[in-house]
């Protein structure tokens, strides 16, 4: 099993520290706001490769966090908590704005077929193992206090340890680049110097007591805290979206290191992002959107609904380090793809079997583990059991023969791919089948009304549909209609 490894730049033989337990730490989401589909590239990326260690026979201890305190506004550590904020705006508690959309997030992965993590710890729940953390950085001097506020000197840090080694970058560039940091910032020392703890303004809702006045914590330190509480000194796996390197891993490294003078992860893993029409999909860029619009097709960018395991598999259709560009063609092509996948699924138990084989399956499962194996490559692995997917519809049909012993194992093959490792299940499509025949019909009946020029009726039964969340659009040519 080779895995990419951010820090080293290369594709690394997996060696648990501790076999067979492996120790996964995954940024989780600031819960200010609801997680869009870019978010869910993520976390459903990190899902395969806990369901493949897991399915290889590791023990994962799979840790996601909550933030739901001290991510500010922007990376240099100025403006509003993103939570504070919106509760202000909302006129709500900080903690009720993480609760709904803390349920929100877990209703979505739930949606995607995510397996929960072992644990997900808030950072508002590990506030004083922060200020551990954070005093004993100032112990090992490379940190310090202005007014109640605490500072990593990302300089002094540089001078005797890599500070950039994850990102690449040159220590002279980010400088230059942060030059007009300090204004407004009097206090802080040095431009790439960043918060521990910051000191709460009389106004700020969230705040505790420390050893150097109230406040609260700043956005890398819970991390560092939650992972090592967790997972230990050093574990094996760190992960989240390479948008994270530059700023938050980076220094989630460097607080470690001055903490502990160890790095926390052997392997630092990153997803690239989901695009929109190139473009990283965030919510700043307006280019964004929620899951349930993707599911409803309510959405400017969308000419229709598509179902959660179809985008899961569309998701998975590229390499989690590939961007990933969103497109209503692509979600189409994934559609047919899966259901001539899942078609072939089905169809095993009801193949005929024979004296012999007339191909040798244990190709494909073997270019399948391959691929899964060389860094958790989905695509590769998918278009395998497409040549699979061949073969059954081909025994199906009288071309090809089967044993019963390699149905018998085809059988389990499929299952433990498609089901344990991609993660991918049966939607109710019987069900949908029976949706789609009713709603073909309504609609066809509605056509007749139409032609009547029963205006009324017509549109009686749309706002009947809509009002069971089913969506009717009349365009040019013809009548389209989705579940809300
Ligand atoms: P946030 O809540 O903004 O901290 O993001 C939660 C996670 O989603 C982080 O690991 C981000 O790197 C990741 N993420 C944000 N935008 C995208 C995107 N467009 N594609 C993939 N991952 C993303
Ligand atoms: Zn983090």
């Amino acid at each position: 099993m080779k895995i990419y490894n951010t820090l080293t730049r290369q594709k690394e033989v997996f060696q648990p520290l501790n076999p067979p337990y492996v120790g996964l730490y995954v940024c989780g989401p600031t819960l200010y706001s609801y997680a869009h589909l870019g978010n869910c590239r993520t976390y459903i990326s990190f899902d395969v490769a806990v369901r493949y260690l897991k399915h290889l026979g590791y023990k994962v201890r799979y840790v996601r966090n909550i933030t739901d305190v001290g991510h500010l506004e922007n990376d240099a550590d100025e403006g509003e908590d993103k939570i504070a904020k919106r509760a202000r705006l909302e006129k709500l508690e900080p903690m009720e704005i993480v609760q709904l959309y803390a349920v929100d997030f877990h209703h979505v992965l739930d949606q995607f077929n995510l397996l929960p993590p072992s644990i997900e710890p808030s950072a508002s729940g590990h506030i004083i193992e922060q200020i551990e953390m954070t005093k004993r950085i100032i112990e090992n001097g490379f940190a310090y206090e202005v007014d109640g506020t605490i500072w990593f000197d990302v300089e002094k840090f540089a001078k005797t340890y890599p500070y950039t080694q994850l990102s690449g970058r040159k220590l002279d560039d980010l400088l230059e680049g942060t030059r007009d940091n300090l204004e407004g910032q009097s206090e802080k020392r040095g431009r790439l110097d960043f918060a521990l703890w910051k000191k709460a303004k009389p106004e700020h809702i969230m705040r505790w007591p420390s050893p150097w006045g109230e406040g609260f914590p700043g956005w890398h330190i819970e991390c560092s805290a939650m992972s090592t509480k967790y997972l230990g000194e050093e574990f094996d796996i760190h992960g989240g979206g390479l948008d994270l390197i530059p700023t938050h891993h980076t220094n989630e490294i460097a607080q470690h290191v001055a903490c502990l003078h160890k790095s926390p992860a052997k392997i630092w893993m990153h997803t690239n992002m989901l695009t929109v029409n190139g473009q990283k999909m965030s919510k700043s860029l307006g280019n964004s959107f929620l899951p349930a619009q993707l599911f409803s097709g309510n959405h400017p960018l969308l000419e229709r609904g598509y179902s959660p395991m179809v985008v899961r598999f569309f998701m998975l259709q590229a390499h989690y380090r590939s961007t990933l560009d969103f497109s209503n063609e692509a979600l189409q092509a994934s559609e047919k793809g899966l259901q001539r996948l899942m078609n072939a699924v089905k169809l095993i138990p009801g193949l005929k079997t024979s004296d012999n084989s007339s191909f040798d399956f244990s190709k494909i499962e073997s270019s399948v583990y391959d691929a899964m194996s060389d860094d958790f490559n989905t695509p590769i692995a998918i278009a395998s059991l497409f040549e699979g997917v061949r073969i059954i519809n081909s025994i199906n049909d009288g071309k090809d023969s089967i044993t019963a012993s390699d149905k018998e194992s085809l059988q389990k093959f499929l299952q433990d791919i498609v089901f344990d490792i991609l993660g991918l299940k049966e939607e109710s499509g019987a069900a949908s089948d029976k949706v789609e025949g009713l709603m073909n019909l309504v609609l066809e009946l509605r056509k007749q009304v139409r032609a009547n020029k029963d205006f009324a009726t017509s549109d009686k039964i749309r706002d009947a549909l809509n009002e069971l969340s089913i969506q009717v659009k009349d365009g040019k040519d013809d009548t389209t209609w989705n579940l809300g």
